[in-house]
């Protein structure tokens, strides 16, 4: 992803004004592949069974707030209508999402006290295990892309078909850094960036220092790698240097699933909306993925996403600067 602005791009936005989210008319350029699910979680604070989750869920609910968002995915028959209300009702394009003949993807996990780390309990790949999208032509031109946790081959397959894309950024998990590694290893290679969660990074590079880490994947592809934390923040590795901002501090969180996918939505959408590849574009971008994801995480499933307001969102941005702006030493 280069890090000078592009050509054509549009003039600078205030990561404030989340225009163009709700304009039909206004341009689509973000598209996402991964899953849609159904999650069963277990936090100690509730739990939720069969609920809508999947990477591509959260990513597109996050996204809603700052761009069109394009979905690309699979459901079963057993995947009704109602069930993708939350995504129609931000205005999300559903015409990429697929209802095939199986079952539609189900995830089960759960988190002790210790939130950061998801355990998961069963992974049923349903219709993913068959599913290879065929993108119809105006999801072909889209500009951003973002290959939302899925089976690399699909990311793959999704990204050779679309024709011309400004930015693609990535992300992954254990379940496909360990049963899928050669296939994740071609994808990387044609991402600018890489969005991952600190023990992913460790396990993909095979090395246990974070720095050292962010460096070898970076050699593997992606010129930006941003390793997310949880409750410590996120930190941005590109060719300017190292960027990092804390977590946005919550008296309460309830479930954290689909935190980092409501981190990415904020990222890949304020870059869409905002059209610069500048690095002050990838710096207010970790700053808003960081926003979605700690709205994200303050209630089960999509619950607290469906209720955010732009005003919120601008609120913990400017939070954000609150909370990390200090004067130079006398
Ligand atoms: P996150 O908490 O942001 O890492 O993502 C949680 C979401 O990822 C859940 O809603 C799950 O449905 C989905 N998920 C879990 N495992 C996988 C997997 N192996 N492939 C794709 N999506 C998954």
């Amino acid at each position: 992803m280069p890090t000078t602005p592009a050509k054509s791009a549009p003039p600078a936005t205030d990561p404030a004004s989340l225009s163009g989210a709700s304009d039909p008319s206004a341009p689509a350029p973000l598209l996402v592949v991964g899953s849609v699910a159904f999650d069963t979680v277990r936090t100690p604070f509730g739990s939720g069974d069969e609920v809508l989750g999947g990477s591509a869920t959260y990513f597109s609910m996050a996204a809603s707030f700052f761009t069109r968002v394009r979905l690309v995915a699979a459901v079963g028959e057993d995947f009704r209508d109602s069930d993708a209300q939350p995504l129609r009702e931000r205005g999300v394009d559903l015409e990429g999402l697929e209802r095939i003949p199986g079952r539609t993807f189900r995830w089960e996990g759960e988190y002790g006290y210790d939130l950061n780390t998801a355990k998961t309990l069963r992974t049923e790949l349903g219709v993913f295990a068959t599913f290879r999208p065929r993108l119809a032509e105006p999801l072909r031109r889209s500009t951003f892309v973002f290959l939302a946790n899925i089976d690399p081959e699909i990311q793959l397959a999704t990204l050779r078909s679309v024709r011309a894309p400004k930015a693609i950024a990535l992300d992954t998990m254990n379940f496909w850094i360990e049963g899928k590694p050669e296939a994740l290893r071609r994808t990387l290679a044609k991402v600018d960036a890489l969005l991952i969660n600190d023990a992913e990074a460790r396990q993909l590079a095979d090395e246990p220092n974070l720095v050292r880490a962010a460096a070898a994947i970076r050699r593997m592809g992606p010129s930006i790698v941003v390793v997310k934390r949880g409750e410590y923040g996120a930190v941005m590795f590109s060719e300017t240097g190292v960027f990092g901002v804390p977590a946005y501090p919550l008296e309460s969180v309830l479930d954290p699933t689909g935190a980092g996918d409501s981190f990415a939505g904020g990222f890949m959408g304020h870059l869409a909306r905002d059209g610069r590849l500048t690095p002050e574009s990838f710096r207010q971008a970790v700053v808003l993925g960081s926003v979605m994801a700690s709205l994200d995480v303050e209630d089960f499933s999509l619950k607290r996403l469906a209720r955010a307001t732009n005003d919120e969102i601008r609120s913990r941005y400017q939070g954000f600067r609150d909370l990390t702006g200090f004067s130079e030493l006398a």
